[in-house]
C-alpha cells in the first residue's frame, strides 16, 4: 500500500481534486490520502482566535467566511443531488468552532488547549469534503479519524506523537478492504483525550505516520513545487528540483527552515525505510524528488540551501569561562529546563565567548533564564550580563559530498565577502553533511543567492 499527502493548495481546486481522483483511479495499490486543510484556512483559524482573546469581535465573520468557502468549495466540486448533507456537517463544525471562539472570547485568553481545538476544524471540513467527492466518484472510500488514532503526549512543554500507541491504533484501525482511506493530517489527540496538532504543516507527519504503521511501499507528499529543490523557489531564481536525495540530506534541509517538507516526517520512514517522492499537483508529470537510504552523487558536494529567518543570537561570555570547567554544562542545562531549543552553538578559540542561536520567541525567556543562573558570577563580573541580538538568520548549506570537499568553507567565506555579507558565526554540523552561517536577516536573501550561484551546477 501507498499513502499519499495533498497539501493545501493541492486540495484547494476543482482540478486539482479531479487530478487527485484520476491519480487514485490509476493507482492498483491501495491507498491512504491525507489531506490538509484548504489553503489558508489554518491562518484564518489562528487569527480569528487570536482576535477572540483579544476581545475583538470580527472573529464571527472570519468563521463566516471560511463556511462560505467551503460551501462554495462543494458547490464547485459536487453536483447539488450528489451532495446530501455535507453542507450542513460544514455548518456543524462552524457552529462548534464559534461556540469554543465565543467562549475565548469571554475569558480574554486564548489557552493552548483551545487554540489545538480551533485549528483542528481545517482539516475536519476538507477533509469530509473530499472524502465526499472520492466515496461519489472512485467507489467505496475509507475513513480514519486522525483525531482519534493519532496520539501525543506533552514533554517538556511541547506535544510529542505517542509513536507506539498511534502505530497499534492505525494497524487497529486500518481496514483493507477499502482501495482507498481518507485521513485528516495534522489532527490528533492528548493521552488525556483533548485535541490536540502535530504542528504547523504537521500534515506530512501524519502521513508519514501512516506509512510508517502499515509498512506502505512509498510515501509521496504532494504539493505545489515539483519537488525538493536546491534552495527555496520562491528566494532564489535559478533554483531547480533535486532527483535523488537522501533521508538525512532531507532532514538537514528540513531541520533549517526548507518548508516544502516537515521535519518530524523523516524519522518514521527512515527508520522503516520507506521511501518517500514529492511531487508537484499542479504538474504530476513532473518526477519531483526521490528521497531514500541512498543520495545521488552529483558534481556539486553542496547540493541545497535553507534558511532560518527570525533567528536571535546569544553571546555568552567572560573571563570565568577560561579553563573554568561545568560554565558551559550549566548554560546548556539552564536552557534545556526552560524548553529552548537550541539551533546552533559555536564557541571561539580563546574560550571567552560561546555563541547560541535559538529562536527570537525564545530569546527573552532565555536571556531571564541565563542572567539568573549566572546571577552570583554576574556580581563578581567574571560572566557577563547575557542579551539577545534579535534579527538574524541561520543559512544552511546541505550535502553529503561536503565531507570529502576541502576547503568549501573558505570559498563559501570569499563568495559572501564579495557579495558584502557579513558573516557572525560558523559552525559545522557533527553529521559533517551541514555547515550553517549566522548571517543578518536582511542579507539573507543576498547570501542564499550568491552561495547557490558559487556552489551548484545544473
Ligand atoms: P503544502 O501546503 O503542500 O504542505 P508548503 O507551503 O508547506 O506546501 O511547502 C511548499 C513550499 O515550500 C514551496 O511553495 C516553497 O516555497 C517552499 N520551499 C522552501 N524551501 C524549499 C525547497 N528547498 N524546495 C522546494 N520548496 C521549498
Ligand atoms: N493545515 C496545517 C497548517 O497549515 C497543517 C498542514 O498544512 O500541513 O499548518
Ligand atoms: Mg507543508
Amino acid at each position: 500500500m501507498k499513502v499519499l499527502k495533498f497539501g493545501g493548495t493541492s486540495v484547494s481546486s476543482v482540478e486539482t481534486v479531479q487530478n487527485i481522483s484520476s491519480i487514485l483511479k490509476n493507482t492498483k495499490e491501495n491507498t491512504i490520502i491525507v489531506c490538509s486543510a484548504l489553503s489558508k484556512v489554518t491562518n484564518m483559524l489562528t487569527d480569528a482566535a487570536e482576535k477572540a482573546a483579544k476581545g475583538e469581535t470580527d472573529y464571527i465573520e472570519i468563521a463566516n467566511e471560511i463556511e462560505k468557502r467551503h460551501h462554495d468549495f462543494i458547490d464547485q466540486l459536487i453536483e447539488k443531488d450528489k451532495q446530501e448533507n455535507l453542507k450542513e456537517i460544514i455548518s456543524n463544525h462552524i457552529n462548534d468552532l464559534k461556540k469554543i471562539l465565543d467562549a475565548v472570547h469571554f475569558l480574554g485568553e486564548l489557552t493552548t488547549r483551545g487554540y489545538y481545538s480551533i485549528v483542528s476544524f481545517g482539516e475536519k471540513m476538507s477533509n469530509a469534503i473530499i472524502y465526499r467527492y472520492l466515496s461519489n466518484n472512485n467507489g467505496s472510500t475509507g475513513y480514519l479519524d486522525s483525531s482519534q488514532i493519532i496520539i501525543t503526549k506533552t514533554i517538556n512543554g511541547k506535544e510529542q506523537v505517542n509513536r507506539s500507541k498511534t502505530y497499534l491504533n492505525i494497524v487497529e484501525k486500518y481496514n483493507p478492504q477499502y482501495k482507498i482511506t481518507v485521513a485528516p493530517g495534522f489532527i490528533s489527540k492528548s493521552e488525556n483525550g483533548y485535541a490536540t496538532t502535530l504542528g504547523r504543516g504537521g500534515s506530512d507527519y501524519t502521513a508519514a505516520l501512516y506509512a510508517a504503521a502499515l509498512d506502505a511501499s512509498l510515501l509521496e507528499i504532494w504539493t505545489d513545487v515539483s519537488g525538493i529543490y536546491t534552495a527555496d523557489p520562491r528566494k532564489v531564481k535559478n533554483s531547480y528540483p533535486l532527483n535523488k536525495i537522501s533521508y538525512r540530506e532531507a532532514l538537514e534541509l528540513s531541520n533549517f527552515g526548507a518548508k516544502v517538507i516537515y521535519a518530524p516526517t523523516i524519522l518514521p520512514i527512515l527508520e522503516k525505510e520507506i521511501p518517500m517522492v514529492i511531487k508537484n499537483t499542479f504538474k504530476p508529470e513532473d518526477p519531483g524528488t526521490y528521497v531514500s537510504k541512498e543520495t545521488e552523487h552529483t558534481e556539486n558536494a553542496i547540493k541545497a540551501f535553507s534558511t532560518m529567518d527570525n533567528i536571535a543570537v546569544i553571546t555568552f561570555s567572560g573571563t570565568g569561562l577560561v579553563g573554568t570547567t561545568g560554565i558551559a554544562g550549566r548554560l546548556f542545562t539552564t536552557l534545556s529546563n526552560n524548553n529552548i531549543n537550541i539551533i546552533i552553538i559555536t564557541q571561539a578559540s580563546s574560550e571567552q565567548s560561546i555563541c547560541i542561536a535559538i529562536e527570537s520567541n525564545d530569546a527573552e525567556k532565555a536571556t531571564q533564564s541565563i542572567n539568573k543562573e549566572f546571577e552570583y558570577e554576574i556580581k563578581r563580573g567574571t560572566i557577563n550580563e547575557t542579551k539577545a541580538d534579535l534579527q538574524f538568520s541561520v543559512l544552511a548549506m546541505v550535502g553529503e559530498g561536503m565531507k570529502n570537499a576541502p576547503g568549501l568553507a573558505g570559498k563559501a567565506f570569499s563568495a559572501l565577502g564579495k557579495g558584502n555579507v557579513n558573516i557572525h558565526a560558523i559552525a559545522q554540523g557533527s553529521s559533517e553533511l551541514n555547515v550553517s552561517i549566522i548571517i543578518k536577516k536582511t542579507d539573507a536573501i543576498n547570501a542564499l543567492n550568491v552561495l547557490h550561484d558559487t556552489f551548484t551546477q545544473k
